[in-house]
């Protein structure tokens, strides 16, 4: 839980009639970072839509699909996004009436305008977005591991006989 960013009732933001702001600095509890997250966002009530920017960045420590090991990524974004304030998605009409609307694409989310906007939420959802589809430490990534039973062979000493005689086949 990121101390600030309580959920808010859309209703007190559209009485503020001015944007809200949030400075993130913390570790969520649905994604495990190793810095905290840090940044922050702003929320705009405009009648029928919110208007929610932010700036997130933080450190993620991943396993490689390729090698299994852990390594670290760096998570940042800059994300703007209209949620739409309404019980149902919008209809063809509404979608033609609000200006904020035409001038974007992309209406992700739809609220209930007597529920609560949950920035702790927002900012999960825009990092886990981040998140890669294939994790890949780079490219100085050694491969996919050596079966545990062979790595242990091949830097034990002595070797096992039974081994040495493999390897002097496995050698040109
Ligand atoms: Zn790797």
């Amino acid at each position: 839980m990121i101390e600030g960013l309580e959920p808010v009732p859309l209703q007190e933001l559209r009485v503020l009639g001015a944007p809200s702001y949030w400075t993130v600095e913390g570790h969520l509890d649905q994604l495990t970072s190793l810095t905290p997250v840090r940044g922050q966002l702003k929320a705009e009530h405009r009648g029928n839509v919110l208007i929610v920017d932010g700036e997130l960045s933080t450190i993620v420590n991943l396993c490689c699909d390729h090698c299994l090991g852990q390594y670290n990524h760096q998570l940042r974004c800059s994300s703007s996004e209209l949620i739409w304030l309404g019980q149902s998605p919008p209809t063809e009409e509404e979608l033609q009436n609000s200006e904020d609307i035409a001038a974007m694409e992309g209406l992700a989310e739809c609220l209930d305008p007597r529920g609560d906007f949950d920035p702790q939420q927002w900012v999960f959802e825009q990092l886990n977005l981040q998140l890669p589809v294939v994790n890949h430490c780079g490219e100085h990534c050694p491969g996919p591991p050596i079966r545990p039973e062979a790595a242990v062979q091949a830097s034990a000493e002595p070797l096992d006989p039974r081994w040495a005689a493999l390897r002097g086949l496995q050698q040109p």
